[in-house]
């Protein structure tokens, strides 16, 4: 990781660490994305067999799994595997349950009653991950939300893997909240298909789920067109931002940074300390577990775009960290709880030496799937709303037109529109007439 000192840093040197490695090849991206999306509206189906083939190495037999690759995924997958992911989505659906989104209705005046009732999106989208490794947590973190939203159609995409099947966990997973509907298809493509259906895939409403830096853009760029899709969030490659101050261990925060390092090479890790011998302790650690690590390739080359700040105080660095804004903030601290409310902007946050990311990723039961990029400024992770239209609602009384009409017409007449003001007063009149005929 190369070594900084943020106070020595001007702006502009500031402003250059802290940009994330997949923002440098953003317009090569972009054009890549935007030829794959018009291709796919155009050419449907046949389009995506020859980016699956250019992609992904090969055409599935049929993009859709069968019941019969659901039925041997269920059969084969180790019990092991399968207890923790029932076990995972059992803490996911506890958590995403306690934080739903409860209808609600007031009086605002008399005979006003204002409600907002949810209703589920009807067509969703989902993408689970698979390019550098299929992500069956990530289908739990989608799926669990989904079904409990009540979503009636959803579909799952994910990319085949080299033998043209689908990841046997992700299809278990898929099944456990409730989806039958997987396509074995990955990347841009899978996010043009669900956007404006083919042959074989449902146009959905809203496209949901993390992935990489094409996945990301193409959700982008869906989100804009005409007759494309809403989106959850911009979920793109995964970042991590450790704060540690002299009491950590460094073989602890040495870990929790490789975890971020080996989803791939786009992936970013930020180390602060106001410690420098706990800088050098975690490079030295770093090395260390390196040597052990099945992805240390992918590792090392996110750790050529991480960094490691060295900072005057923790103060200072929660500062930077809100500049940042990680999807991912680790806070290595003594007192972790006491620095949670100068933290503005981050997607999850993880207190204290026990609570590794890694928990987070798989099941202490908050999602996974979290604004990058900077976005966690404006947005939170996934959850059930995020399935969810809420719709408003208003019942008025005679007596409450009477409460609230004037303040209507005040307001229609200040901004000139006549109808509006007509559209209540032709009602105060009709109960004018009333009154004064009984
Ligand atoms: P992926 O499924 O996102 O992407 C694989 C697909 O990319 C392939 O199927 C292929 O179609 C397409 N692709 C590959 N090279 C291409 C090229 N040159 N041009 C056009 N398309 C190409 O899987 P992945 O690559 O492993 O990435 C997963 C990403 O998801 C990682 O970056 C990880 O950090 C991120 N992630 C983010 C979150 C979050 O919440 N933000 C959560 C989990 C994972």
């Amino acid at each position: 990781m190369q070594r900084y000192d943020w106070s020595a840093l001007d702006e502009g040197e500031r402003e250059r660490i802290l940009r994330r490695p997949a923002q440098e090849t953003r317009q090569s991206t972009a054009d890549a994305v935007a030829e794959i999306l018009a291709t796919v509206r155009r050419d449907g189906d046949a389009a995506l067999r020859v980016y699956a083939e250019r992609f992904d190495g090969r055409v599935p037999e049929a993009f859709a799994v069968g019941i019969e690759e659901f039925d041997a995924a269920q059969r084969d997958l180790a019990p092991a595997l399968r207890a923790a992911i029932d076990e995972a989505a059992e803490r996911i659906a506890a958590f995403h349950r306690a934080g739903m989104t409860p209808a609600y209705a007031l009086d605002t005046a008399d005979g006003v009653r204002c409600e907002r009732i949810l209703r589920p999106i009807q067509r969703v989208g989902l993408y689970v991950p698979a390019g550098s490794a299929p992500l069956p947590s990530t289908a739990l973190m989608l799926g669990v939300p989904a079904q409990l939203a009540g979503c009636r159609e959803v579909i799952l995409c994910t990319p085949p893997r080299r033998d043209g099947s689908a990841d046997p966990a992700v299809l278990y997973a898929a099944r456990r909240c409730g989806i039958e509907r997987v396509f074995k298809l990955g990347g841009a493509q899978a996010i043009a298909a669900m956007a404006f259906g083919s042959a074989s895939i449902g146009k959905c409403d809203k496209l949901f789920g993390p992935g990489n830096a094409y996945v990301t853009e193409a959700k982008r760029q869906v989100a804009l067109i005409e007759g494309g899709a809403a989106i959850d969030m911009p979920a793109g490659p995964s970042e991590v931002l450790v704060i540690a101050d002299r009491g950590a261990r460094a073989d602890f925060v040495a870990a929790d940074l490789l975890s971020q390092a080996e989803h791939g090479a786009d992936s970013q890790v930020i180390l602060l300390s106001d410690d420098s011998a706990l800088l050098d302790a975690v490079d030295r650690e770093l090395e260390r577990q390196l040597a052990d690590l099945s992805r240390a390739p992918t590792a090392r080359s996110a750790l050529q775009s991480s960094r490691s700040i060295r900072v005057d105080s923790i103060d200072q660095a929660l500062q930077v960290s809100n500049r940042y804004a990680p999807e991912h903030l680790i806070l290595a601290l003594r007192d972790a709880r006491a620095a949670l409310p100068a933290v503005d902007a981050a997607g999850s946050v993880f207190l204290g030496d026990w609570a590794p990311e890694a928990l987070g990723d798989y099941c202490s039961g908050t999602n996974h799937v979290l604004p990058t990029s900077g976005a966690a400024r404006y947005a939170g992770g996934l959850n059930v709303a995020s399935f969810q239209i809420a719709i408003t609602v208003q019942e008025v009384t005679p007596q409450g037109l009477q409460a609230i009409g004037p303040c209507a017409v005040e307001l229609a007449s200040a901004e000139g529109l006549d109808a509006h003001r007509q559209a209540v007063q032709i009602r105060q009149r009709a109960l004018a007439s009333h009154a004064s005929s009984q």
